[in-house]
Order: structure tokens, then C-alpha cells, then sequence
């Protein structure tokens, strides 16, 4: 009984055939045909190494036998050279995923500096609400009217319950699987950093340790009046300042509020220096955070439950959840990255 196993590409003057009527499918053996060129391959690992070496990107995939997948997927991944539209009809004539995806983990891969963008959709499977997507609670109270200035000022009660309100979700929440996957993934050194929109300090507790809070965080309250830092509990029972008695807020960037300059200039620094952006949950609507992603000569992808009409502008888009979608990079990561 003979196995074949074939590959076979076809461009405008050239042909790349692989077949191997011989051998066991766990140790073929095969011919590489290019125009009149045949070369005897040994194994898994000689085609893998002359994939690299002829690079038939440019070469229209015609047909390729389902027990060349594996090998194909890896070399895609991480060594083959060309087009991105090359690639991409590669990966779809050979791949059985989204092309998008393959190329996210491909520049992930290759590159150096990862810079990482979240916003609410990164928190929801946390079992928070997501204040504009069709669930989130904010469908119900007016943020505009709330989270302000102005309503610090002069509806302090209800600034004050809406909080409250906030930080008693947040204690039911923890990071989830995503937020693990950015963590390891800047432990390893792919990321760099993490700018969000989110203040409920997820990030951090998943264990990232670069992560720039765009919107400040919710867990440091201080007075409005002196500016003087106070314990959480003393803002959890409606008390005043230590100091001048003045209205305790938390540390979140209000609606008519400058972005925290500090978190502001690292983010715009480590998105100046990535080969790759990722976008994870944020529907781009709030200046300036809605900027960021054009800031970058790197590559961008953006993730995300919904998409917008800003999401034709990213090199990748790849529609899901935070969670689901990180899982299955770092699923292709580790079995195509793992010398990386
Ligand atoms: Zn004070």
C-alpha cells in the first residue's frame, strides 16, 4: 500500500510539486518538483527546511493533501516570506481558520514589541458590565450625567451611589484567561505594555506589571478638594476628607477630565516602538484613547465582540470575545512560537 501526499503549487512560470508515493505518514518521504528541479525529501523536517529555502509564497496553492497541513501551518506561522495577500491566500487555501487570525499570531510571533490596547469588552467576562454595548448598565443611567464633574460637584449623592455602586461589582470580579494570556505573554517578553480604558485594575492583578491606566483606577480615592489620598473604606461610608472635610472621589478620569499625563506619554511611547498593536474590547468611541492605534507603524489588530466602521482601517480584525480570542492566539503561539 503506497501514500501519497501532495503539494502543489501553481504560479505563472513555475510549478512546485511535493509527492511521495512511499513511506509511512508519520515519516514520508517525498520529491519537491520545481520547474525541472526534483529533490529527494526525507522526513517532516527536510520539507519544513526546503519550504524555508524555496519559499513558494509567491506560487498559487492549487492542491495540498490534508497530512501536509501541520507542516505548512508552522512554516506560515513563522518562516514564510511574502505579501501579506500572498500569505493570506496561503492560509486560506491551506488553513482551515481565518486567515486574520493566522496573521495576528504570525506578527506576534516575529515581533519584538507587542503593545497591548483595552477597553470595557476586556473586562465583561469578568462579569462586569460593559457601559456601551447593549447589556451594560449605563444603557440605564446617563453617563454623561453622572460620571462628571459636575455632578461630583452638585449631585454628590448620586456620584457617590454610582461608585459605590461600581466598586461593589468589582469585588465580585477576577481576571480572567485573557487577562492571564497578556500577563505570561509580558512575562515572556512579547509584550511590552498594556495601555486600558479600564479602571478596574484587572490588568494588574492578573500579574502585568506595564500597564498604563489611561482613565485612572477606581481604587484610589482621594479628596476633590486637597487632593489628599484616603482609604477606601472612608469613601465606602460617605465620610469627608481627613484633612479640609472636602468630597472624596475615586481615582477615575471624570467626563470633562484630562487623561493622567504620566500613563498618557508611556503608552504613546510603547505604541511609537511596536511592531504590533492589539485592540482588545473597546469600541474606539472615547477621545483620545480612540487614537492610540493610529499612533503606531507597527501592525494592528483589533478584537472585538462588535465591529465598527474604524475596524476596516487595522491590518487584522478578529470578532469575539477578549477571552475566546486570546486563547486561541496563545493556543497557536505555543504549538507554532515555542522557539520564539
Ligand atoms: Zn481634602
Amino acid at each position: 500500500m503506497t501514500t501519497e501526499i501532495w503539494l502543489v503549487t501553481e504560479g505563472e512560470h513555475t510549478k512546485a510539486t511535493v509527492y511521495g508515493p512511499v513511506g509511512m505518514p508519520d515519516f514520508p518521504e517525498f520529491v519537491w518538483k520545481q520547474d525541472d528541479e526534483r529533490v529527494h525529501i526525507d522526513g517532516w523536517n527536510e520539507l519544513y527546511q526546503l519550504l524555508c529555502t524555496k519559499n513558494p509564497v509567491g506560487l498559487t496553492p492549487a492542491y495540498v493533501d490534508e497530512r501536509l497541513v501541520e507542516v505548512l501551518k508552522h512554516w506560515l506561522l513563522t518562516e514564510a516570506e511574502g505579501e501579506d495577500s500572498e500569505l493570506r491566500m496561503w492560509i486560506d487555501q491551506i488553513v482551515d481558520t481565518d486567515p486574520d487570525e493566522v496573521m495576528a499570531a504570525r506578527w506576534i510571533c516575529r515581533a519584538r514589541h507587542v503593545m497591548v490596547v483595552t477597553g470595557a469588552g476586556m473586562s465583561t467576562e469578568s462579569n462586569l458590565p460593559d457601559f456601551r454595548s447593549k447589556d451594560g448598565w449605563w444603557r440605564n443611567i446617563d453617563p454623561v450625567t453622572v460620571a462628571t464633574v459636575e455632578a461630583l460637584e452638585k449631585q454628590y449623592e448620586l456620584f457617590h451611589a454610582f461608585y459605590q455602586a461600581r466598586l461593589e461589582a468589582l469585588y465580585e470580579a477576577e481576571p480572567h484567561q485573557g487577562h492571564n494570556i497578556l500577563a505570561k505573554w509580558e512575562e515572556v517578553g512579547v509584550v511590552s505594555g498594556i495601555a486600558t480604558q479600564n479602571v478596574d485594575g484587572l490588568h494588574t492583578a492578573a500579574g502585568s506589571e506595564q500597564v498604563h491606566e489611561l482613565h485612572g483606577s477606581i481604587h484610589s480615592i482621594r479628596c476633590y478638594s486637597c487632593g489628599q489620598e484616603a482609604e477606601l473604606h472612608a469613601f465606602h461610608e460617605g465620610r469627608g476628607c481627613d484633612s479640609c472635610d472636602g468630597k472624596l472621589r475615586p481615582g477615575v478620569v471624570l467626563f470633562g477630565e484630562m487623561l493622567p499625563q504620566k500613563a498618557w506619554d508611556e503608552a504613546l511611547k510603547q505604541i511609537e516602538q511596536a511592531d504590533v498593536v492589539l485592540v482588545i474590547g473597546t469600541s474606539l468611541e472615547v477621545y483620545p484613547a480612540n487614537q492610540l492605534p493610529w499612533m503606531t507603524r507597527g501592525r494592528t489588530v483589533y478584537m472585538n465582540m462588535e465591529l465598527n466602521a474604524d475596524a476596516s482601517a487595522f491590518d487584522a480584525v478578529i470578532t469575539g470575545k477578549a477571552k475566546e480570542v486570546l486563547t486561541k492566539l496563545d493556543k497557536k503561539l505555543e504549538l507554532y512560537c515555542a522557539n520564539n
